[in-house]
């Protein structure tokens, strides 16, 4: 147990203990557990050969989004591994009396998307799903993160989770950002700034004016690639931007609930006077637009800035991983990242294909069109955000401008549903990883903001979108 004075990852994690030992992980209790098709059927077919139930079917929630292919949903999937992912969770779902939000379903999306959107995620919960960026949902206050095949057993069986207390991190970002710099660039330039292991064994919390000024579509993208610093979450303290957010969502909380839910969720935010273990500023007005040079998200510069010189840094280990990621980047140390030839442009995932995602990529693409070299794919993360964009005229417009527009999906942000490049194709993409091959085998991936992307995909070009605003 955390002192009075408490941070609100302590919070969250004090109201949530079902037992403590000393020197012993303790038991956290879990109030939503996200499933999808890909990490859960070896955990189904453990509760079958246990002879378990799912202990609280009640507060787990389905959906079918990393192999679902992003085609014409009334075609069959003719891959016969994600056919049989898919038709896998639709048997377990059913089984075990868990809602499943499947390939036909008018709520089917990516699983980080569909929690928000329809009101699951709400502040203060503990949140787990059988995927790395679990931690977007910390954007509403809640202890969020991702946990093995293993795991998603136990909580299946149990709703609780063995755990050790992590450390706390405060990410501290003040200022305003300028026009054409997103959350994206945010948490890119943290990542860069501290490296993949920057956040090791910690919580992470972002505050400051930048972070409260974000909707909570960009608090989503920041705390998204918590994971991509090593840290185990990453959350930001609810307030009225993310009570209006989640206000008359189809699972929210309604009537009197409603308010007494507010008022508990009020009391979340880190106490004056906590002491985090560890704290990093970020300066939010001098932030340009970001893009990744390397093979990791850590891997990363200002758009104006040069790919690193490998024999210009004293650590070994760290020069050579830089020149192998440049290697397999193909890219020539010390130089400039404007400019480079581009054939792929990706926009979706759960970090950027939410709608604000796709109306800030629309307004780079509204009225032009997109370089005849490039392939632009645009991929809404979930049904609803394609309900929205209908509503707004976006397909027609990314249409006319040349893009591929299609169905919701996690695509190619994983590349597991046959969207993917070929090897040695270049992509800028608004996902999370560029690791070698997490696009397609032998791809190689820039990650950026959807206005960045929207910018290449009009140039040809890694390209600073300011000079298009
Ligand atoms: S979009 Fe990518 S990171 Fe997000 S859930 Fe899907 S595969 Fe995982």
């Amino acid at each position: 147990m955390s002192g009075s004075v408490r941070t609100l990852s302590q919070k969250v994690w004090d109201s949530h203990l079902v037992r403590e030992e000393a020197g012993a992980p303790s038991l956290l209790y879990i109030d939503l557990h996200l499933v999808h098709e890909v990490t859960s059927p070896q955990a189904f077919s453990g509760l079958r050969a246990r002879g378990l139930k799912v202990r609280r079917p009640d507060l787990t929630v389905a959906t079918t989004d990393h192999s679902i292919p992003t085609t014409d949903r009334s075609l069959p999937i003719l891959d016969p591994i994600a056919a049989n992912q898919v038709a896998q969770l639709d048997k377990n779902c059913k089984e075990f009396g868990i809602p499943h939000y499947g390939v036909h379903s008018e709520h089917q999306g990516i699983v980080h998307v569909i929690g928000p959107e329809l009101g699951f995620t709400q502040p203060g919960m503990t949140v787990v799903c059988g995927d790395s960026h679990t931690a977007t949902h910390g954007a509403f206050g809640a202890l969020a993160f991702g946990i093995g095949t293993s795991e998603v057993e136990n909580v299946l069986a149990t709703q609780c989770l063995l755990q050790r207390p992590s450390q706390t991190f405060k990410v501290h970002v003040d200022g305003t950002l300028r026009p054409g710099i997103t959350a994206k660039d945010i948490i890119l330039a943290f990542c860069a700034k501290v490296g993949i292991g920057g956040g090791t064994g910690t919580v992470l919390e972002y505050t400051g004016a930048a972070i409260r000024a974000l909707d909570m579509e960009g608090r989503m993208t920041v705390c998204n690639m918590s994971i991509e610093a090593g840290a185990r979450a990453g959350m930001i303290a609810p307030d009225d931007t993310t009570f209006q957010y989640l206000h008359g969502r189809p699972f929210s909380p309604k009537g009197a609930d409603w308010d007494a839910a507010v008022a508990r969720w009020k009391r979340l935010p880190t106490d004056d006077g906590a002491r985090f273990d560890r704290e990093v500023s970020i300066d939010g007005d001098s932030l340009e637009p970001m893009i990744t040079w390397g093979t990791n998200p850590g891997m990363g510069v200002s758009i104006s800035g040069a790919v690193p010189e490998p024999s210009s840094i004293s650590d070994p280990l760290e020069r050579d991983a830089v020149a192998k990621a440049l290697s397999y980047m193909g890219l020539e140390a010390g130089k400039p990242i404007l400019g480079r030839p581009v054939n792929v442009v990706f926009i979706g995932s759960c970090t950027n294909s939410r709608i604000t995602d796709l109306r800030a990529a629309a307004a780079v693409l509204k009225g032009r069109k997109v370089n005849p070299n490039v392939r632009v794919m645009v991929v809404p993360g979930s049904m609803e955000v394609k309900r929205q964009a209908i509503a707004e005229g976006l397909p027609e417009l990314f249409r006319e401008a040349g893009c591929d527009y299609r169905e919701p999906g996690c695509s190619m942000c994983i590349a597991m549903n046959g969207d993917q490049l070929q090897p040695g194709e270049y992509s800028v993409s608004t996902s999370n990883r560029n690791f070698e091959g997490r696009q397609g085998k032998g791809g190689r991936t820039f990650l950026a903001s959807p206005l960045t992307a929207a910018a290449a995909a009009l140039t040809g070009v890694v390209t600073d979108v300011r000079t298009i605003l």
